[in-house]
């Protein structure tokens, strides 16, 4: 740690009950930014013994119960003054962003933008939790439904929007009244570490808010087996979700899964074509392709298909790809060496399969590229339903355009995926557009255009792309529970006659 202070480069440390700790084992690790090869910073490698402190912390700090019974005007206080920081460190915090992730620089400043706009969210909605109440069961009956916190709730999160999935999470949980143990992904911990030095400087107790660092498989499994933990909530993958709820069954855990996808994006022949073109390529490019949401299956219609296509390459080619923190630059750098690998594996696949490589699929390695992890956005032409680049999360910036004849054949395709998590339709015809909504298996579904969100609207997949809702106010129900209380008025009379 000496020597990376000495060098001028940023140390982090776990964040437990309060404190600043180093690793019990004092082992480290370190992240190099994946656009030129530079250190970004060091972390600490936090043991299992780390993560039962950390959980210990959090379980003390709700069971005491300062937390959960402070008043949700209190709370709200808090998460606003983490909101007003957030702003005012945007630019600072966007710079670490894209240096430790590879996204562009303006991505990044959208991100923190949003991130922000979540905590003033959940810090309004911290005042407003309500249960319901009834007089309407029998006449001298009071029934009343509570909402009260979940407890202790981890939260793992992925390196694609590091602060942006924290945040589908975070600022809800601690609305709620919840404590919370965080563990971000050891691709971009450093953000996540930002974030919570703000929750620290503007007053959270301590315990409430804590960060481990470390290997997702080792922390997971003491995070899901451990019965002081009351909900997992993970963004991940698939296979990461399902592992986690096998761990966690034997404590029978409170889950929430927000997973791949591989979505439709549909574009009919009476579509605007202009937006639906900006739509497609902001729907597979943005973020590098590196996006859950990502509109990785672009279906179009044949009677428009060949101009729809031709228009789409040439936009494709001019995209600058470059140095991420330059404000020319549309797209970055892949996260790392092996997932760059696994990408172009899937190019590879896709040509043995018989699709037409229409643009890209190379990595970039001249002049500037030569110590990053650059490649083209690259489209595939021809894609049949059933090929492996129409079924599997690419998670890169490789596009796969499927030809459709009618609105029946587009249904039967948008749904032919193990995935669910969300969806797009391009039609100037609002029948067509919701009967496409009724159809298509799916969380989210956009009509005329791609991957926005809001707070106040849920996000969350179904099929394999997980369950449970982040963001609006089911977002916030996620995080507390429904408890029954009835209160009788008045004597029993000898009821129960006993
Ligand atoms: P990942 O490999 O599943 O990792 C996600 C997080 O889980 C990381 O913090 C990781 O830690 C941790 N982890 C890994 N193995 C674990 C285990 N066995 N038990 C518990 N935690 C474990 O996913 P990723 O590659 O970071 O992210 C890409 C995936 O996330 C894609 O499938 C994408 O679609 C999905 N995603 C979904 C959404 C959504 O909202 N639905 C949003 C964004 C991303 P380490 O980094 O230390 O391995």
């Amino acid at each position: 740690m000496k020597a990376y202070q000495e060098k001028g480069l940023k140390t982090y440390q776990l964040y437990i009950n309060g404190e600043w700790c180093p690793s019990s084992s004092s082992k480290t690790f370190e992240r190099k930014n994946p656009a030129t090869g530079d250190l970004v910073a060091e972390f600490q490698k936090a043991s299992k013994e780390d993560a039962q402190s950390a959980i210990l912390a959090a379980r003390e700090a709700f069971d005491q119960g300062d937390w959960s019974s402070m008043s949700g005007a209190e709370r709200s206080d808090l998460l606003y003054r983490a909101y007003l920081r957030i702003v005012e460190k945007t630019n600072e915090l966007a710079e670490l962003l894209s240096r430790e992730m590879g996204k562009p620089l303006s991505e990044a400043k959208g991100e923190i933008g949003a991130v922000a706009n979540i905590f003033s969210y959940y810090a309004g909605l911290s005042r407003a939790i309500y249960g319901q109440t009834t007089t309407q069961i029998q006449k001298d009956l009071l029934g009343l439904t509570l909402r009260v916190p979940v407890g202790v709730v981890a939260i793992i999160t992925p390196w694609n929007f590091p602060l942006g999935t924290l945040t589908q999470k975070l600022p809800a949980a601690l609305a709620a009244g919840c404590t919370v143990v965080c563990k971000p992904a050891s691709t971009t911990p450093a953000t996540t570490l930002e974030i919570v030095k703000i929750l620290d400087e503007v007053g959270f107790p301590k315990g409430v808010v804590n960060v481990i660092t470390g290997s997702g498989e080792e922390l997971g499994r003491e995070i899901a087996t451990n019965p002081m933990v009351d909900k997992v909530t993970l963004t991940g993958s698939t296979e990461t979700g399902k592992d986690l709820m096998k761990l966690s069954a034997d404590t029978l855990k409170k889950l929430g899964m927000e997973l791949g996808g591989k979505s439709p994006n549909i574009v009919f022949a009476d579509a605007n074509m202009e937006d639906a073109l900006d739509g497609a390529l902001f729907g597979s490019f943005f973020n590098q392709g590196e996006v859950c949401t990502s509109g990785s299956r672009l279906l179009v219609q044949d009677d428009i298909y060949d101009e729809f296509v031709d228009r789409l390459v040439a936009r494709a080619e001019a995209i600058r790809v470059g140095d991420p923190l330059s404000d020319d630059t549309e797209m970055g750098a892949l996260i790392s060496e092996s997932h760059l690998k696994t990408v172009l594996g899937y190019v590879e696949k896709g040509l043995a399969d018989g699709a037409k490589l229409l643009t890209g699929g190379k990595r970039l390695t001249d002049g500037i590229f030569e110590k990053g992890l650059f490649m083209e956005p690259t489209i595939f032409g021809d894609v049949k339903p059933n090929m492996t680049i129409a079924q599997e999360e690419i998670f890169g910036p490789v596009l796969s355009v499927i030809r459709f004849k009618d609105f029946d054949e587009a249904m039967e395709i948008a749904n032919d995926t193990c995935f669910g998590l969300a969806g797009a339709v391009w039609t100037k015809d609002i029948d067509k557009a919701i009967r496409a909504t009724q159809k298509i298996k799916a969380g989210t579904i956009w009509v005329n255009h791609y991957m926005e969100a809001h707070p106040e609207l849920p996000f969350g997949g179904v099929k394999e792309s997980g369950y449970g809702k982040e963001l609006g106010t089911a977002g916030l129900d996620a995080f507390s529970e429904v408890k029954t209380v009835q209160i009788h008025v008045g004597s029993r009379n000898n009821f129960y006659k006993w």
